[in-house]
């Protein structure tokens, strides 16, 4: 359990196999969601083109992910296809004390890793309609080479596999509605007893509203 008062903000945690629209999705939200930060993960992969530093990823050489990871400075962090991804130790703890909600896109090895440490954290995971769509959607972003299209796609069950762990499911069909879906799941989140509890301690106070921060 964190030291940190889980309450004083929400996290939320998206995964999904490569090109069912998790990026796409996310951005989105985010455009409409100004209040929610994302979590700029490190990555040891290569910038797809158009990916800037800091923006999609912080870029990093192997040798600089494994020091970060030996020094403690990673919240969760794992190896996928064949790179290494993780989540910023100190910028998730600065966030989350300041009361401000973070979304992480991370995988299923790190969305473990994070309820360990944060159990109140929403796990959304989003599916593609069917192994087809995913396919041509992997082809129509045009960003990955053949062999790495074919990785990921040889990767998808084995994260898929791992869906019931999540608490909700959007299935990326018709992308306005599976976006409407996602900030629903974001504003209930946010409606739960202690998160308006935390954000609202005066008003609580006054009406003589006891928080139960267990
Ligand atoms: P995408 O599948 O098109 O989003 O491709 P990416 O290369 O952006 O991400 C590859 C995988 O790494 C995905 O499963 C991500 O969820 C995962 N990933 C990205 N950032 C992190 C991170 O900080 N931690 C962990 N554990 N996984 C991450
Ligand atoms: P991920 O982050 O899950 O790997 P992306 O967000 O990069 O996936 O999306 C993969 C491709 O699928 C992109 O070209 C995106 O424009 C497209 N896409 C996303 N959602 C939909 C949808 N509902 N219908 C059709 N294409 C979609
Ligand atoms: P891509 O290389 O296509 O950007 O991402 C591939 C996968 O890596 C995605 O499924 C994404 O969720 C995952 N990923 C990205 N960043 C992280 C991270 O920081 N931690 C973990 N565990 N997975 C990540």
């Amino acid at each position: 359990m964190s030291q940190l008062n889980p309450h004083a903000g929400s996290l939320f945690m998206v995964a999904a196999p490569s090109g069912a629209g998790k990026s796409t999705l996310v951005n989105a939200l985010l455009a409409k969601e100004p209040d929610l930060r994302l979590s700029i993960s490190y990555t040891t992969r290569a910038p797809r083109p158009g990916e800037v530093d800091g923006r999609e990823y912080h870029f990093t050489s192997v040798e600089d992910f494994l020091a970060k990871k030996d020094n403690g400075e990673f919240l969760e962090y794992a190896e996928v296809h064949g790179n290494y991804y993780g989540t910023s130790r100190v910028l998730i703890n600065q966030f989350m004390q300041a009361g401000t909600d973070m979304l992480l896109e991370i995988d299923w090895q790190g969305t473990q890793q994070v309820k360990k440490q944060f159990p109140h954290a929403v796990g959304i995971f989003i599916l593609p309609p069917s192994i087809e769509a995913l396919e041509q959607r992997l082809k129509k972003r045009g960003q990955d080479s053949e062999q790495v299209i074919t990785k990921r796609l040889l990767a998808a069950g084995g994260e898929i596999a791992h869906a019931p762990e999540f608490e909700y499911v959007i299935i990326n069909q018709d992308f306005e509605t599976a976006l409407s879906e996602l900030i629903a799941i974001i504003t209930a989140t946010r409606s739960r007893f202690n998160q308006q509890a935390a954000r609202n301690s005066d008003l609580f106070a006054q009406f003589g509203i006891h928080a139960n921060l267990s």
